[in-house]
């Protein structure tokens, strides 16, 4: 049976739409809504259908006012054991037999969770940089007063006022990386880039951190150049951070090791791969924190991360620009063994070689 243009244009449309009658049964119900709120439901009265008051009322409204227009309002409905937030427009129409109205339904849940991140962004954001501005504030009043004199002491807090002055610069930092990457994300990086000479650099750069905790970075790296393409200062930002978290949270005294390897097919990449390991001997994560890490602000211990001037956004920043090389970032940890973690990056070279490990 093929149905009038029209018709078959509304059950094209992708909203769910309901049409009733004036006895407030439904009449016609297109694909978005059937699947919505089940195949059966034609004929029935609407009430059984949609289970909210607003909505019916807003039904009766447009049924019985000679003047009535469109209604609008945003509902939170329950359909087929889910809650729906979805905004609704109910509008008048003249059916053959009296009066009608027609229902199209706006599913609103996804973003209404985007607008829930976003203010629970903004919340944390507002908290952690409380934190360090509460203890400054309080030490700004230890100095202007009791401890206006006393030298030994005024050292001392300095010295702390500049650790948390320090860690407001890097959360602002970080947050300043966190959206530049979030809109470039988009855009493929084009660019021909060293990996083994990102690595070196990251090494050397890290290698005072290192020793201040007695720690040694060993980096195991093909000695011919692993080109991938990629944004240079991003590539870094990623290797320093996870190179630097394997340092704060790996063993004192342990060995934080990169290493490189081939991967011929990669099965989310679909092609070549390289594959750099960042690898620490420190106590490890349950596995139930594994899948949560990479969130903004998610950390396992807040004590621990703070007490090493971390920032909670590392990982947030590597996923994103991970992300926009099209990679993948693979996490692995064994509690009292340490964590490993690959980032995973497309070879471009079409031979499907990838690079050549070392060591
Ligand atoms: P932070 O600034 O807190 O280090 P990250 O985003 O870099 O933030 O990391 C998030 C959390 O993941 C850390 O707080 C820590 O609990 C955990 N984590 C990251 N790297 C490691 C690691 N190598 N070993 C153990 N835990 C880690």
């Amino acid at each position: 049976m093929s149905l009038p243009a029209y018709d078959q244009a509304i059950e094209a449309v992708p909203m769910a739409m309901l049409v009733v009658d004036a006895q407030m049964r439904l009449i016609m119900a297109n694909a978005a809504a059937r699947e919505l709120f089940g195949a059966g439901i034609l004929g029935r009265p609407f009430v059984t259908v949609v289970r909210h008051p607003g909505v019916n009322d807003a039904v009766e409204k447009v049924l019985g006012g000679a003047e009535a227009g469109p209604e609008k309002l945003a509902a939170m409905i329950s359909v087929q054991g889910r809650d729906l937030s979805v905004q609704t427009m109910v509008s008048p129409l003249a059916l053959e037999d009296g009066r009608g109205a027609a229902l199209a339904f706006e599913d609103r849940s996804s973003l209404d969770a985007a607008e829930q991140m976003r203010r629970d962004f903004v919340a944390n954001v507002s908290h952690e940089l409380r934190t360090p501005l509460t203890a400054l504030m309080g030490f700004i009043e230890t100095l202007r007063g009791p401890a206006r004199n006393d030298e030994a002491v005024r050292d001392r807090f300095l010295g702390i006022m500049e650790r948390e002055a320090g860690r407001m610069n890097r959360l602002v930092g970080d947050l300043l990386s966190l959206s530049r990457v979030e809109a470039e994300e988009r855009r493929r990086p084009v660019q021909g880039v060293d990996l083994t000479a990102i690595l070196r650099n990251v090494v050397a750069s890290l290698s005072p951190t290192a020793e201040a905790a007695g720690a040694e970075v060993e980096a195991i790296m093909p000695d011919t150049p692993v080109t991938v393409m990629g944004d240079p200062d991003q590539l870094v930002q990623v290797f320093d951070n996870l190179v630097e978290n394997g340092l704060k949270y790996g063993r004192a005294g342990g060995k934080v090791s990169v290493s490189f390897a081939a991967i011929a097919h990669e099965p989310v990449l679909r092609g070549p791969a390289v594959a750099i390991t960042v690898a620490d001997q420190g106590e490890g994560i349950s596995s139930e924190h594994l899948p949560r890490l990479t969130e903004r602000f998610y950390r396992v211990d807040t004590h621990r991360s703070r007490e090493q001037g971390g920032t909670g956004l590392g990982l947030a920043i590597v996923k994103h620009i991970v992300n926009r090389h099209r990679g993948r970032l693979k996490i692995e940890s064994e509690k009292g063994v340490g964590s490993r973690f690959t980032v995973i990056l497309p070879d471009p070279r079409a031979t499907g070689r990838g690079a050549e490990p070392k060591g």
